[in-house]
């Protein structure tokens, strides 16, 4: 499932081919996305696009008539820009073509990703709201983890993947971030020292700006019809190396489920 770093990294291999272009068509080859392709995307024709931008892991396409378009990568959706002659493969559910002769196109097996219109002046609607700030931005400080903690009984991992106290902290980046930090992702999360959250801050920041810059050196991808765009071989310390030797102290890595989502920590490393 793309993370945030992958949706980032998306944006910037898309904003170049996009911005300043004008849209002059909107291909809808399937519909049935998470929910249904609004007919109203077709208001997106004729007008430029302004820029392209990142909320938590939604693009927003910015429109000259102050219209958005809303796109969410889902389980295993991916975006390429092609030439718009390109002939489509099997899945693929969108195109947005642009004036200077290539379309955005949006590829999705699983169907979980979608494509909505906001139209111009309105408001941007509950995807939106009880959205925390963003992570790799000043708004995201320990101040807050700390505040935020206060009494609460849930495991710390959940805290942080709660999209309510902070945007894009996903199953991969927890795990990883909570090593960095030397905290048990079971502890909870009243229960964690306020110096320990600054440290958990610091390691959440540090692990998706790391991710975001080795998905940097992938940015052609995106405009080569082979290519696999938006996922990128990445060095994990923890996330899916259960029984093989922790990096630091050899300890065989574990794995526990905790929300219902796969759980990778060093039970000598961690507490
Ligand atoms: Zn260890």
């Amino acid at each position: 499932m793309p993370e945030l770093p992958e949706v980032e990294v998306s944006r910037m291999g898309i904003a170049p081919h996009l911005e300043g272009q004008t849209i002059s068509q909107v291909i809808v080859r399937d519909a049935r996305l998470r929910w249904p392709v609004p007919d109203t995307i077709q208001n997106a024709v004729g007008n430029d696009v302004i820029s392209v931008e990142r909320r938590a892991k939604y693009l927003l396409i910015r429109l000259s008539n102050q219209a958005v378009i809303v796109l969410h990568l889902g389980m295993s959706g991916k975006l390429r820009v092609l030439p718009s002659a390109t002939p489509p493969v099997k899945h693929d559910h969108i195109d947005i073509v642009l004036n200077n002769g290539v379309c955005l196109r949006l590829n999705d097996p699983r169907r979980f990703g979608a494509c909505l219109y906001q139209e111009p002046h309105e408001p941007p609607g509950k995807l939106f709201a009880n959205l925390g700030p963003e992570p790799l931005t000043d708004e995201f400080d320990a101040k807050r983890l700390i505040t935020l903690a206060k009494g609460k009984q849930v495991a710390i991992k959940n805290f942080i993947m709660d999209n309510a106290v902070v945007v894009g902290v996903g199953n991969i980046y927890a795990n990883e971030a909570l090593f960095m930090s030397r905290i048990d992702p079971r502890r909870k999360a009243g229960n964690v020292s306020a110096k320990r959250y600054t440290v958990l801050t610091e390691s959440i920041k540090i692990v998706l700006a790391k991710a975001i810059e080795q998905g940097g050196t992938t940015l052609k991808d995106f405009t080569q019809s082979d290519g696999k765009p938006g996922y990128f071989a990445q060095s994990l310390n923890v996330y899916g190396r259960m029984g093989d030797p922790c990096f630091i102290c050899e300890t065989p890595i574990k794995s526990v489920v905790i929300g219902q989502r796969n759980t990778f920590y060093c039970p000598n490393c961690q507490s």
